[in-house]
């Protein structure tokens, strides 16, 4: 059953029951209120009627037994062996009728031609000294006309009634299920299609509205991802045929000329290894990139900046006998992922080594709750023109010049998906002939994360 039709029917069966059941109740309340009150009239009139037997002549007890002779109704005087000592009655329906013994309740109902007769009983003495039991009937045609007035009327409510909870139900199905179509539909659509689709949010702020904030999410991060796995894949083909074809020529020419030439081969063997280095290198940093901006990826807690930056530096020194000074104070507290921290630190102070000769310096600062990281050189600088592609993947500056440096071109690019997963901005200032300063500049405490969905 669709989920439209399931809210239709629960909520029309569901009202129509409460409905049903208070016009039953009210139905029967009513009922037993008006017997009730048509009893303690036959009851008030029973009891004057027995004080005035016991005190009046039997001569004159059928006159005062008409004068309390109820209207439409009959009066029974029962022996002890139930037996009919005296019976009258006003009406010609209750001619034949002779009341039956009250049973549990202090009155009976008995249908007579489809009018119901009230009968109450009490005990009484007869003048003859006999114990007896009077019996007062009414045929009660105002009360059944008053219930079946009544029946009518709260049938015809409940009917009424359930016209606008049909009507509610119908559109309350629509409302929840109306978004859930439009999902369903893009969805399908998205699949069909290869697309990644938004839906409208709507302006509302229910659950409805954060549904489709949350798959507008997804589908935003479906579709960063996806293109994130093409470029990744045609980076890849991309630089790594260079490398591959390079050893597939030398292995080539190995296989052709064998190892003979001693020259050729040790040329050959020289170029396969360090095609193969930069292969992997290649290989390490496009992960990492593919990588780098997975949320999970990143764990941020509180740790001493100044620690991680000597942490960088201290290896470096070691490997390349070069002088990494760091600068500003000596514990510097905030919010970031260490790890990541010290991969981007790592590739500016690589870059500051291979693109400089002198000393690399790493200064700290923080102000106004920011910490600022620069990382500055007096390297030859980069030209201005090439400054705002410094961060594109595969980028290098004069590609010629920094061959032998070794670099694929992806380090800056890696260190910008590093920057904005760390919340940080990344950026450079250079100065021909006079030097380089990349900075790294992140609020010292990150905002405590809050749920969208409100409960
Ligand atoms: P790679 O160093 O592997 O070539 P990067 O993305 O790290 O790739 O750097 C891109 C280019 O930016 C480098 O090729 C180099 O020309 C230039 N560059 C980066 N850092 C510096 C620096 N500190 N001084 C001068 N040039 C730099």
């Amino acid at each position: 059953m669709k989920l439209k039709t399931r809210i239709h029917v629960f909520t029309t069966l569901l009202m129509f029951f409460i409905l049903a059941g208070l016009s039953i109740g009210i139905y029967f309340l009513f009922e037993k209120m008006t017997y009730e009150r048509q009893a303690g009239q036959l009851m008030a009139r029973g009891e004057k009627l027995t004080a005035e037997l016991n005190e009046i002549a039997p001569a004159d007890a059928n006159m005062v037994i008409r004068a309390y002779m109820p209207p439409d109704g009959a009066l029974h005087i029962i022996g002890a062996d139930e037996r009919v000592i005296r019976k009258v009655e006003s009406d010609s329906r209750l001619r034949n009728f002779t009341a039956e013994p009250s049973g549990n309740g202090p009155y009976t109902i008995t249908d007579i031609k489809g009018v119901p007769a009230v009968t109450v009983a009490m005990p009484f003495i007869s003048t003859g000294g006999e114990v007896a039991e009077l019996r007062i009937t009414q045929l009660a045609d105002d009360i059944a006309h008053e219930l079946s007035l009544l029946r009518l009327i709260l049938t015809g409510l409940t009917a009424a009634a359930m016209i606008p909870v049909i009507v509610s139900s119908v559109a309350l199905g629509r409302i929840v299920t109306r978004p859930i179509n439009v999902l369903t539909g893009t969805m399908r659509e998205n699949r069909e299609k290869g697309a990644y689709e938004k839906i409208d949010e709507g302006h509302g702020r229910d659950e409805l509205h954060e549904m489709a904030l949350a798959y507008n999410d997804m589908m935003d991060q479906l579709g960063r991802n996806y293109e994130k796995q093409e470029r990744f894949v045609s980076d890849a083909s991309h630089e790594l045929k260079t490398p591959i074809t390079v050893i597939e020529s030398y292995a080539r020419l190995l296989k052709r000329r064998g190892f003979d030439d001693r020259n050729v081969a040790d040329e050959a063997v020289g170029a396969i290894l360090s095609q193969a280095v930069r292969m992997k290198e290649l290989t390490a940093q496009l992960l990492d990139l593919a990588r780098s901006d997975r949320a999970a990826a990143y764990s941020f807690k509180q740790a001493d900046i100044r620690d991680i930056a000597e942490e960088t530096v201290r290896p470096m020194r070691q490997a390349y006998g070069r002088e990494f000074v760091v600068e500003g104070p000596e514990k510097l507290l905030a919010d970031t992922d260490p790890d990541k921290l010290r991969q981007l630190l790592f590739i500016l102070l690589d870059n500051a080594r291979k693109y400089s000769d002198g000393d690399v310096r790493l200064a700290l600062e923080k102000t106004d709750g920011r910490v600022e990281l620069s990382v500055a050189d007096h390297g030859p600088g980069i030209p201005e023109a090439d400054l705002p592609h410094l961060f594109d993947r595969f980028y290098r500056v004069n590609s010629d010049r920094n061959r032998k440096t070794g670099g694929t071109g992806l380090g800056l690019a890696l260190a910008k998906e590093i920057a904005d997963g760390l919340g940080a901005e990344l950026t450079v200032e250079s100065v021909i002939g006079v030097g380089t300063v990349f900075r790294i500049c992140f609020a010292s405490s990150r905002p405590k994360r809050h749920h969208a969905v409100t409960e």
